[in-house]
């Protein structure tokens, strides 16, 4: 039998992954670094006219995330305005800005992208799509896949809960100074695997699983907020993290919470001890990243490629 919580027998939040295929020229966003604008302005003011490069790139970002799952950590010269297929994408004070793309997600999106003074300029991002695996877990309780009146009302009470914590919109920007992994251990959980149990399809896998035994520290994969800690039952204990615009993690199944809600906390910090609570099949840490209730895949952005 597999490792990892049985799948919720009820679709979880939707993606909001409606790509937007207008025919706008293809681009993406250039290599880190090279955007002039990633440049102090003093340096480029420095330069001599003829060295200048052509105007600066208003945005940029890493091809590597424009993918089904993918994180996207991008610079903007400041005052930029973004958004991603209607959406508000939030600009910090510094320029820094996070989006992501569902599992499902079409394969075009349109960034709309506002420099101070300017009209409004639209790029198609072309994101890639992705293959993913299929997980079957047979001869589990009937009970733990079709849960009963009373502990789907509970599971339904705390979708919602989850879904405020995630849905939190901050200026923090602990997104921006990188990510450590949550915790050291084989991977036994992959993310967007199609679930199957006792036959019946199930939602996909929307986290990174980790096979650590109870009692493992768990670490703050970014700099944030505590958003929630609570007992759930699918997730047994969780500490969830606002990292800023947006981008938040989940910490699943855990033995011990040591934080509390509203608490803010560093990169690589304590945040509790792993376990087996909720329902799982054994002790591991479920880990999850999302750009509000969008589902990403958080193995790149932890683990590196
Ligand atoms: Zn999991």
């Amino acid at each position: 039998m597999a490792t990892g919580a049985p799948a919720s027998p009820l679709p979880e939040f939707p993606d909001e992954s409606q790509g937007v295929q207008r025919p706008l020229g293809l681009w993406r966003g250039g290599p880190e670094g090279q955007s002039p604008s990633a440049l102090p302005r003093r340096a480029l003011l420095a330069l001599p006219a003829l060295l200048l490069p052509r105007p600066a790139r208003a945005v940029s970002f890493p091809d590597r995330g424009l993918t089904q799952g993918g994180f996207v950590l991008g610079q903007a010269a400041p005052g930029t305005r973004l958004a991603l297929d209607g959406r508000v994408v939030r600009v910090s004070a510094e320029g820094a800005f996070a989006f992501g793309f569902g599992r499902d997600h079409a394969a075009a999106s349109v960034l709309a992208v506002t420099q101070p003074g300017q009209r409004p300029e639209e790029r198609r991002l072309a994101v890639a799509r992705r293959q993913w695996q299929e997980q079957r877990i047979s001869g589990l309780p009937p009970a733990q896949v079709t849960p009963d009146e009373a502990t789907l009302a509970r599971i339904l009470r705390e979708r919602e809960r989850l879904g405020v914590a995630r849905a939190t919109d901050s200026a923090l920007t602990g997104f921006a100074q990188g990510f450590t992994a949550p915790a050291t251990g084989r991977i036994s959980g992959v993310f967007g695997s199609r679930r199957v149990l006792n036959g019946q399809p199930r939602q996909p896998h929307y986290g990174l699983d980790f096979a650590v035994p109870t009692g493992t520290p768990m670490l703050a994969a970014a700099a944030g907020r505590v958003t929630l800690a609570a007992s759930f039952h699918f997730f047994g204990d969780l500490v969830v993290i606002d990292h800023g615009h947006g981008v938040n993690t989940l910490y699943a199944h855990l033995s011990r919470i040591d934080v509390q809600e509203g608490q803010v906390v560093g990169r690589g910090e304590r945040i509790a001890l792993s376990g087996a609570t909720g329902r799982v099949t054994g002790p591991h840490l479920h880990f999850s990243l999302s750009w509000y209730q969008v589902w990403l895949d958080p193995q790149p952005v932890v683990l590196g490629a």
